[in-house]
C-alpha cells in the first residue's frame, strides 16, 4: 500500500504544531520532510540546521547541496527522495540533539517510514544510525552496507556535512553512492517480483500517470 499525499500532509500538519520537546521554543518553524509520498528511497538526517529552520524543508543549505550532487552522481533524482530527520526542529546553535529530544520526536520517523515503506533508507551520519539500527556498531564500520532489520533495508553512510570540507570521506561518500544505486536496482527487481511479473519501469509509469502522486512535493 503506497501512502497517499494526504496522509503525510497531516502527519506533517501534526509535527508543525508539536510542542513536546523543548526545541519548539527556539524553532523559527518544524521541519517535517520533503518529497513525494511514493518515495522508494528514504534519507533520514540527524536535525534541521540554520537554513532549514528557515526554510522549513530538509537538506537546503551546503549539506543538502552536497547531498543533491551525490544523489545526481549515480542517476538519482534528490526530488524522488523522501528527506527527513531524526529530530524535526534545530537545537539551538546546531548543537546535537540531546536524548530527551530524540526520544520526544522519534514517533513521527516511525510513522513516516510506516506510512511510506520505503525500499532504502539512508542513514546519514551516526545520529540517524544509533536511533534506527541501535546496536548495529559504528558508522565507520557500516557505512556503505546494506543492513537488513525488521523487513527493511538501511544503508549506513557519513552525514554529508562531514565530508564537506574533508576531500577523503567526500570520495568514500562516493563510493558508497555507487553501492547505494545497486541496491535500489535489487530492490527494484524484488518489488517486481512481489508485484507478480509488472516490472519496475512500468510500476513507476503508472505512478506518473495523471493523478499519481510522484510528483506531489511538499
Ligand atoms: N543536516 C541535517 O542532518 N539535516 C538537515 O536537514 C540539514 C543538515
Amino acid at each position: 500500500m503506497v501512502a497517499t499525499t494526504e496522509e503525510v500532509l497531516e502527519l506533517h500538519g501534526r509535527v508543525r504544531e508539536c510542542t513536546a520537546c523543548p526545541l519548539h521554543l527556539t524553532r523559527t518553524q518544524a521541519v517535517p520532510g520533503y518529497g513525494p509520498a511514493t518515495a522508494r528511497v528514504m534519507a533520514v538526517g540527524e536535525a534541521p540546521g540554520e537554513n532549514e529552520d528557515r526554510e522549513g524543508k530538509p537538506f537546503v543549505g551546503a549539506a543538502g547541496r552536497l547531498l543533491t550532487a551525490l544523489l545526481e552522481s549515480v542517476g538519482l533524482d534528490r526530488r524522488d527522495i523522501y528527506i527527513t530527520n531524526i529530530v524535526k526542529c534545530r537545537p539551538p546553535r546546531n548543537r546535537d540533539p540531546e536524548p530527551v529530544e530524540v526520544d520526544a520526536c522519534s514517533h513521527f520517523l516511525d510513522e513516516q517510514i510506516d506510512l511510506l515503506q520505503p525500499d532504502v533508507i539512508l542513514l546519514l551520519g551516526r545520529h540517524a544510525l544509533t536511533r534506527l539500527l541501535p546496536g548495529a556498531g559504528g558508522i565507520s564500520r557500516l557505512h556503505g552496507e546494506r543492513v537488513r532489520r525488521d523487513d527493511r533495508v538501511f544503508v549506513p553512510l557519513y552525514h554529508p556535512a562531514a565530508a564537506l570540507y574533508n576531500a577523503g570521506l567526500k570520495e568514500t561518500l562516493e563510493a558508497d553512492m555507487r553501492r547505494v544505486r545497486g541496491y535500489l536496482t535489487d530492490a527494484e527487481a524484488a518489488r517486481a517480483r512481489r508485484a507478480g511479473g509488472i516490472s519496475a519501469s512500468e510500476m513507476r509509469t503508472v505512478a506518473n500517470a495523471p493523478g499519481g502522486d510522484q510528483m506531489d512535493l511538499f
